[in-house]
């Protein structure tokens, strides 16, 4: 049976949001099993609990925010993405604000504070989908696909950016997901935005927490801040990154491959929204971890689905 895992210990930091700029702390805490990621605004006024699910996504622009009522916390992908790529199935996020820190921009320090506090295996069983029919949403041009996998347990994912200016080549990335490949190869991908978003965003009272450390900005003619780049591909990762934290939401380990072609934070939210209707197109696994009758083999990647 692979079991679910929570945090081993309190994990605490701080630092600021991207968007509103302010200093914001955070507290995450091990939780019981089948309880899930619930983020709690420790700021607000009886402490609302915000569960970490795809019904409780209230916005997905530039960022996918969660909200109960009036309560929110935006900005949890990268957060997510560390869970799930590291096999966190509970924990309890104490946030005293309204966004999670941006960090360096990355899901990287997130990895360092779990790895550092380690995960602890418990007794219930993971709940494992593996995807038997596509799902697709597509969008002028864009689009995001969760598909049936190939003989592999894990999520496989393909993704393709393209660029609307001609100095910046089109960037494309397959890969494996286990805790080993998104540390290496996912995690530490930065943010980026364009200048010229950036400077109507700041317009508007946001991106406020955006220095040139923590997001990569592409301008009209050049990368504006190249020196803080961290793969040459940079934008493509971060994509993936972005994708694993918004799917995170469905609460479950997927065995599937997913297809990506600039999508972002709305088109991965409205493919995870259909994906649980469609509730044709997945089998969930049995709590001994066999697949249902008639489903081919695959090869259940260990570190990936019980790390
Ligand atoms: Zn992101």
């Amino acid at each position: 049976m692979v079991c679910q895992t929570t945090v081993n210990k309190v994990i605490e930091f701080g630092g600021r949001g991207l968007h509103t700029g302010s200093s914001v702390r955070v507290r995450i805490l091990p939780s019981e099993e089948n309880s899930g990621i619930c983020f709690v605004r420790k700021d607000l006024k009886g402490a609302p609990v915000i569960p970490a699910t795809v019904e409780n996504v209230v916005d997905t622009c530039y960022a996918t925010t969660i909200g109960v009522g009036s309560a929110r916390v935006a900005t949890v992908e990268h957060l997510m993405a560390a869970f799930y790529a590291l096999g966190v199935d509970n924990a309890v996020v104490e946030v005293w604000g309204p966004e999670l820190p941006i960090l360096d921009g990355s899901a990287g320090m997130f990895v360092e504070f779990i790895e550092r506090a380690g995960t602890r295996r418990q007794n219930a069983p993971r709940k494992i989908v593996v995807v038997t029919r596509p799902v697709r949403i597509k969008e002028g041009g864009r689009f995001v696909a969760l598909l049936p996998p190939e003989g592999y347990g894990g999520l496989k994912i393909d993704y393709r950016m393209d660029f609307y200016y001609s100095y910046l080549e089109s960037q494309s990335i397959s890969i494996r997901l286990t805790p080993m490949e998104f540390k290496k190869s996912l995690s530490r991908a930065k943010t980026f935005g364009f200048l010229n978003d950036v400077e109507m965003l700041r317009e508007n009272g946001l991106a406020r927490g955006g220095g040139l450390d923590n997001a990569i900005v592409i301008g009209e003619e050049n990368i504006i801040n190249r020196e803080i780049m961290r793969y040459e591909d940079e934008f493509v990762r971060h994509k993936v990154l972005d994708l694993i934290g918004d799917l995170a939401l469905l609460g479950i380990r997927l065995c599937a491959r997913v297809e990506g072609y600039r999508a972002g934070h709305y088109l991965n939210y409205r493919l995870a929204k259909k994906f649980l209707k469609k509730r044709d197109c997945w089998e969930e696994l049995t709590a001994e971890g066999r697949l249902p009758e008639g489903l081919p083999a695959l090869v259940l990647e260990e570190g990936f689905l019980s790390a």
